[in-house]
């Protein structure tokens, strides 16, 4: 019998997921055990691979393949399954085709020296330094969005790579009633006299105890160890060849062992989404994560919703009382609980806490997005930075260092990317009220460290379905509503409610 077009389109999507997952091993030994003079060569074969794997993207429709395909779907003739595939291929594939190579490669070699730069003047403190080279990225960035094409802002076009369907004026809305939200909630909590004392808790934790520790933990959540490894890196990160191997790293500091077990959570969260995608569909969107959102919620359902409650640190603490009696044993489990839990406004974003992390967003995605409308002088940016932070932070900002210098994202080309990490939390907000209503005693389950019924709930209503459901649909379809920030409020005023004693 002779093989239908749509079974044509899946092998070389399989051939295409093949390279990729290559590309992706040869970026996590990159950041896990290559050595430093690896590092050129191996931006070449990185880069080579890269070339390799678009050109591959392009020949989708070599034959009029996918146009075919494309074609048949229109007229709606592909149903179900084949239709999806078909739907979100052509979505990659129509991006990618509308990027001609030469500006491919000069956004790459751009962002691969911006970066260099950005590093410098990041250790000198120096933004006149990496402005010039922002500027650039900035004009190419603006150039991809007219490429790609886009209705309302040149924004849209960008967040669109992340986060699909989403529009900047839904992002703003969104993130707009979170922080009209959040800033007074903050003068709140500030305001409160709850005195806690982090230094409590750190100690000296010797590494090999530290990472028997968080394997341990990461296999008690459900990571499948016969499934992926768990290493180190400087900056934590997941990345999948396959479902049946992903990869985690997380860092250690001698002093705080608490630090390691937040990222290796974090981490997990997102590997249990890649495990859990269906793996008999590899190859094709079936068997790919949604969107960055979407990944996001995983790692921050688990960090946060679950890994800072009380019902949590039930399980855990007296595990790890035993494991360090020193410094642990001194500290009473509700006092460990308020501690993990403390609400400081700070200047670096990565070690924010819960309430304070998605105004810390909001700053990156307003400025942001004015960058790409044009309607902002970047050599301003400082100044803008300070005024921000300031605003909704409540503190000053000493220097760029600690400003508008400290995220990689901007010189690396990721613009659009910052909201997927708010959504993220508002998306898992919106999973965990549910989960609450859905899985009886979840509670009671969390504090005798039983995860099962949660790693079921998440697979069936999220990582089981792949790219099947966008993630509107499918954020509506696992709760019932469309993404609202009220889940993550109410979340918040309970749980900080009672740590700081607010009416
Ligand atoms: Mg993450």
């Amino acid at each position: 019998m002779k093989k239908k077009p749509i079974d044509h389109l899946k092998e070389r999507l399989v051939e295409i997921s093949h390279l990729v997952s290559i590309l992706n091993l040869l970026n996590w030994d990159r950041e896990v055990y290559m050595p430093k003079k690896g590092s050129d060569p191996r931006s070449v074969a990185i880069a080579h691979l890269s070339g390799i794997i678009h050109n591959k993207m392009i020949a989708l429709d070599q034959d009029g393949l996918l146009s075919g395909l494309k074609k048949q779907l229109d007229e709606k003739k592909l149903k179900g399954k084949d239709a999806v595939i078909v739907t979100e291929t052509w979505r990659t594939f129509d991006r990618e085709r509308k990027l001609p190579e030469d500006f491919v490669r000069k956004l790459a070699e751009t962002a691969s020296m911006a970066q260099d730069v950005w590093a410098e003047a990041r250790e000198k403190n120096d933004f006149k330094l990496f402005l010039p080279w922002l500027k650039k990225i900035v004009d190419l960035k603006k150039k991809e969005a007219e490429l790609v094409g886009f209705s309302d802002s040149p924004y849209d076009a960008l967040l669109d790579a992340y986060e699909p369907d989403l529009t900047s004026r839904e992002a703003s809305e969104v993130l707009n009633d979170l922080k009209d939200f959040l800033v007074p909630f903050l003068k709140k909590i500030r305001a409160s006299k709850e005195g806690l004392d982090p230094s409590k808790l750190k100690g000296k934790f010797p590494l090999d105890k530290q990472i028997a520790f968080n394997e341990m933990l990461s296999k008690a959540i459900g990571f499948d160890f016969e499934a992926g490894r768990l290493d180190q890196s400087t900056h934590p990160f997941t990345t999948n060849f396959h479902p049946g191997d992903v990869r985690i790293t997380t860092r250690y500091d001698d002093n705080d062992i608490i630090y390691s077990l937040g990222s290796t959570i974090h981490e997990t969260g997102h590997a249990l989404y890649e495990q859990g995608l269906p793996i008999e569909h590899f190859g094709t969107p079936l068997s790919e994560s949604v969107s960055l959102g979407i990944h996001e919620s995983q790692s921050r359902l688990w960090e946060n919703n679950i890994g800072r409650s009380k019902p949590f640190w039930r399980y855990l603490y007296p595990i790890l009382c035993k494991e360090f009696p020193e410094p642990f044993s001194k500290t009473p489990l509700d006092e460990f609980y308020k501690i993990i839990n403390k609400v400081e406004p700070s200047l670096i974003r990565t070690q924010a806490d819960e309430v304070t992390y998605n105004l810390h967003i909001i700053i990156r995605f307003e400025i942001e997005k004015e960058m790409i409308e044009g309607t902002i002088d970047l050599a301003d940016l400082p100044q803008i930075w300070r005024a921000k932070v300031k605003e909704y932070l409540g503190i000053e900002v000493p220097n760029d260092k600690e400003g508008i210098l400290q995220d990689v994202h901007w010189s690396a080309g990721l613009i659009g990317y910052f909201p997927t990490y708010s959504l993220g939390n508002l998306y898992a907000a919106q999973l965990y009220a549910t989960m609450k209503k859905k899985i009886p005693n979840l509670a009671g389950e969390i504090a005798v460290g039983k995860f099962k019924e949660i790693n079921v709930w998440l697979r069936e209503n999220i990582h089981m379905h792949g790219k099947t459901f966008t993630a509107r649909d499918l954020i509506k379809r696992a709760t019932g509503e469309y993404l609202n920030s009220r889940f993550f409020n109410n979340y918040l005023e309970e749980k900080y409610g009672e740590i700081y004693s607010m009416k």
